[in-house]
């Protein structure tokens, strides 16, 4: 049984939010969630806390949520459709990827995961989706089921963990734009939106695994790989 760092967000001035589908898919695993609240993002010695609480646990999930602070990656975009900017979670995460990275944990990025991912790594996101010109991908009429194509790179790790999807659900209207050193871009929309990534210890999907469990349930995958630490090596 692993013990997984799971990152939470702030759902108004006084409740915190996570969709249950992240625990409920650890569970389903037999694997333990330990909770981190974007609060402690607020403390002194965000580094030292970080090494802390990643010694607390085997690898790192960051969730979905608000969007990512612009000032986080040096955007002055003053999109209004930007919303839900928590930067005391945005500092945690940003640490915890860091620190991860330095441990050798595994992290496993989750939708705004995967864009605190890339901007804690270096990288820029796309503030709008749709004012950039991209197709909608706020599908939220299909919350829990496929709802737009995904290509996966045939050789990556994330196509030995899900053989045969071709789909994902969508649940974002940011993206990655400058991808950070260090990563690979291995999924993507007919529209060219960055949809996967990866790199040694590293994966990051755009869609929502947590919300296919049932509907999808080789997307489970991504958790296993997450807490077991299957092998993932890419087939030739
Ligand atoms: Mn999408």
């Amino acid at each position: 049984m692993a013990r997984l760092l799971v990152t939470v967000g702030r759902s108004d001035a006084h409740r915190l939010g996570l969709h249950r589908g992240y625990t409920d898919a650890l569970e389903r695993l037999s694997h333990q969630a330990i909770l981190l609240p974007p609060g402690l993002g607020g403390l002194e010695d965000i580094e030292g806390i970080a090494k802390e609480l990643l010694g607390l646990g085997d690898a790192l999930l960051l969730t979905g949520g608000g969007d990512v602070s612009p000032a986080a990656y040096g955007g002055d975009h003053a999109s209004a459709k930007i919303y839900g900017i928590d930067e005391d979670r945005d500092r945690l995460e940003r640490a915890l990827v860091l620190e991860a990275r330095r441990q050798g944990l595994r992290v496993l990025a989750i939708c705004r995961g995967i864009q605190i991912l890339n901007v804690a790594l270096g990288g820029t996101l796309v503030a709008d989706l749709e004012e950039a010109g991209y197709a909608n991908h706020s599908l939220t009429d299909q919350e829990y089921v496929y709802a737009h194509p995904v290509a996966i790179a045939p050789h990556s790790r994330l196509a030995a963990l899900l053989p045969g999807v071709t789909m994902a659900n969508s649940l974002h209207h940011q993206a990655i734009d400058r991808l950070a050193p260090g990563l690979e871009v291995v999924a993507r929309s007919p529209d060219g939106v960055i949809e996967g990534v990866e790199a040694d210890g590293v994966l990051g999907v755009q869609w929502h695994p947590e919300r296919l469990i049932d509907s999808a349930p080789i997307q489970l995958n991504l958790f296993r790989w997450l807490a077991e630490g299957i092998e993932t090596a890419p087939s030739s």
